[in-house]
């Protein structure tokens, strides 16, 4: 029987960490949905046999109706995410539970937690799974950034493969016994944090190192379009300044001082976009830590939407301050510089943590 409780997750270690659930409950019935509601939690995962019912039964417990009609009162959204090789079982059980079911590749494959989520619109911070399996539920969950609550099989009559999971399991259950703490409901009270073990100040360091990365790309490749690259005969920045020119202010003298203003924004576009996708994909695997590894569209539009606009904020904050400030050119300009940079960090930062990478993030 399991034990209520949790398991003090960061410190487990990393090897063994993947087969750590959140927390201990012995029934489904009795995992508390105000409590996981009230930690934000919207979409439940739950695993079939021998967590809803035993295996191979059609007889729902009415424990189990209950709770997950309560369940659904509150409010949450519950999907069904079982290694069945019975389908049509699968099927009816989901209908007379009237809940939601997907098939996938198996748990623990993360395929079935994904198109969960998906379909159910819920990020991993807001998802929880629940399930009797350490190997195949927990594992899974884990590996597709949510939280696990394990329950107690509800019978010991098994499929042989389960058998065999139950007999690594066993051995698993035993170390990771070190890191559990009896008696706590779901999570594990974070201790104090001190200043750098804020999550946010964390963040936000790892964020400002990635913006210098990017901001020596940008200012890199620009350098380069702008002093080096050739193009036939000449360079690539004679060629798109005298293009510019011709263009928009065709007749002008051509001093190189002019073909160097023309070709100046032209020739910043490229390295700006390199360096805003530099940003995405370090912070979306580094600092935010994104439950999905692939390139996700979504996030790298909404990346470029916050990014963009931080640049424009920083214009405006540093034109406005320049215009306000009067001790001397070069203290005004370095001054109203700062400031900008300022403004538009926190700005970009708010926005990619707020917006663009809310409730994606992966659990530790
Ligand atoms: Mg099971």
């Amino acid at each position: 029987m399991r034990i209520p409780g949790a398991y003090s997750k960061d410190k487990i270690p990393y090897f063994l960490r993947h087969f750590a659930p959140h927390a201990n409950i012995h029934r489904l019935h009795e995992v508390n949905v105000d409590e996981l509601w009230a930690r934000g939690k919207r979409l439940i995962l739950l695993d079939v046999d021998n967590t809803l019912l035993p295996w191979r039964s059609m007889d729902l417990p009415q424990e189990t109706l209950d709770w997950v009609k309560h369940a659904e009162e509150k409010g949450f959204a519950l999907c069904v995410i079982s290694n069945t090789r019975h389908p049509e079982r699968l099927k009816a059980l989901c209908e007379s539970l009237g809940i939601d079911f997907v098939l996938a590749r198996m748990k623990p494959s993360r395929q079935m937690f994904v198109k969960a989520m998906s379909r159910h619109k819920a990020g991993p911070t807001e998802t929880v799974m629940i399930g009797d399996q350490l190997l195949t539920d927990v594992l899974g969950a884990n590996r597709a950034g949510i939280d696990a609550i394990w329950v107690t099989p509800m019978s010991n009559v098994e499929f042989a493969g389960t058998r065999i999971n139950r007999v690594i399991e066993a051995v698993i259950g035993r170390f990771l016994f070190r890191y559990f703490q009896p008696s706590v409901p779901y999570g594990v009270p974070a201790d104090k944090p001190g200043l750098f073990k804020h999550q946010v100040v964390t963040e936000f360091l790892k964020f400002a190192v990635i913006g210098v990365t990017s901001t020596i790309i940008d200012i890199g490749i620009h350098f380069y379009l702008m002093y080096i690259a050739p193009y036939g005969e000449t360079s690539l920045r004679e060629h798109v300044g005298q293009s510019v020119l011709g263009i928009f202010n065709p007749g002008s003298p051509m001093t190189e001082k002019a073909i160097t203003d023309a070709a100046y924004a032209p020739l910043k576009i490229l390295p700006v976009l390199l360096a805003i996708f530099n940003g995405y994909f370090w912070n979306s695997r580094w600092t935010f830590r994104v439950a999905e590894r692939k390139i996700q569209f979504n996030l790298v539009a909404k990346f470029y939407v916050v990014a963009l606009t931080a640049m424009l904020v920083n214009l405006g904050v540093s034109t406005t301050v320049m215009h306000m400030v009067h001790i001397g050119e070069k203290r005004d300009f370095a001054i109203a510089s700062f400031c900008g940079l300022v403004v538009a960090a926190l700005v970009n930062f708010i926005g990619q943590r707020q917006w663009t990478f809310h409730g994606v993030q992966k659990r530790s």
